[in-house]
């Protein structure tokens, strides 16, 4: 038996090591197939106003810092590239423009795909428009400093507070100063024209507002417009009617952050200041098919079980009839 004992050493050993071979293929693959994911571009198109989608997710991230709960453990080391913080880009080819809505954690790579898609000016962005002073939604400018890429007045689009918030504290104020951005105010329910394609108009809405106030977007194209509003407290809190926005819109992009209460246990559902997206579904069940298939759910908290493919949560959306806003989507306006 004690001559035996090594043999049977190296046998463990080397099961062992076949193992962690197979774990790294697998692992490899895994990443292949999410990369591949990432490459895969919907075919560029040469005219016309197009709404191209950079990301979904909820201000942090996914996997979110410090979480090793079934919902983010394997994105820890294994992370999915198509999840990026929630952002629009705009691409207008008529006219050679490019916009973006929010300036997000990933700004890096939301910038190279808007221009590398748009596939015109490939380092330029014609204008951002920020909604307001959470971490998801305007820190993507720190890379327009000196640090980085130096920017020579990007215009950024935002509202009085959000402006005077920029403009006195650092770092942003440096920005500011040294002019890497430009700032355009934004007055709320006041239409911009942007060109002969396309308008934006910055719409007020109840938020936790810390630092600025928020804003969704209503953008109105050549043939076509949709609403984006990433962050609002529940529906009954706003004094407009989102079910009577819905039908003024073509596209409405609307806060999805939580699906319901169950994902975040020990908290009361009337604590979180957003609508569900089960309240959502129940507020606008009443709709006929067509209003409800322009509503995009958008800007997905790392608990969200809609990010799961074929969870139960996420068939439930899509046989109620409404939509799930998808990492590089296109919808021409
Ligand atoms: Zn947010
Ligand atoms: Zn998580
Ligand atoms: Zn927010």
């Amino acid at each position: 038996m004690k001559k035996l004992l090594p043999y049977l050493f190296s046998i463990l050993f080397l099961l062992s090591c076949q193992q962690d071979k197979k774990h790294e293929v697998v692992e490899h693959e895994k990443k292949e197939e999410a990369h591949q994911k990432e490459k895969v571009k919907p075919k560029q198109p040469t005219s016309g106003v197009y709404l191209f989608v950079l990301g979904t997710i909820q201000d942090a991230g996914s996997p979110q810092l410090g979480c090793y709960r079934d919902c983010c453990r394997d994105l820890q080391s294994n992370p999915d590239p198509t999840r990026k913080i929630v952002s629009l880009g705009l691409i207008d080819y008529e006219n050679q423009k490019k916009y973006l809505f929010e300036a997000t954690p990933d700004f890096v790579s939301q910038w190279s795909s808007l221009n590398s898609f748009a596939g015109f000016d490939t380092n330029k962005v014609d204008g951002i428009f920020l909604t307001h002073a959470h971490i998801g939604h305007y820190t993507g400018l720190i890379f327009l400093g000196v640090e980085s890429m130096n920017g020579d007045h990007v215009p950024v689009f935002t509202m009085p507070e959000m402006s005077k918030f920029l403009e006195s504290n650092g770092p942003w104020s440096q920005l500011v100063k040294v002019g890497n951005i430009e700032l355009k105010a934004l007055t709320n329910s006041k239409e911009i024209i942007l060109n002969n394609q396309i308008s934006v108009e910055a719409i007020q809405v109840p938020h936790r507002d810390e630092y600025s106030e928020t804003v969704g977007f209503k953008v109105q194209g050549p043939n076509k417009s949709f609403l984006f509003i990433p962050d609002i407290n529940k529906w009954n809190l706003w004094e407009t009617s989102i079910v009577e926005m819905i039908k003024e819109v073509d596209y409405a992009f609307l806060d999805g952050s939580f699906y319901d209460g169950e994902e975040l246990p020990n908290r009361y559902m009337d604590e979180i200041p957003h609508p569900f997206i089960s309240e959502s579904m129940e507020l606008f069940s009443a709709l006929p098919e067509e209003e409800k298939s322009k509503v995009h759910f958008i800007h997905f908290n790392h608990t969200n079980p809609i990010l799961i493919k074929d969870s139960e949560q996420r068939e439930k959306v899509l046989q109620n009839g409404f939509q799930i806003a998808e990492f590089h989507q296109m919808i021409e306006l």
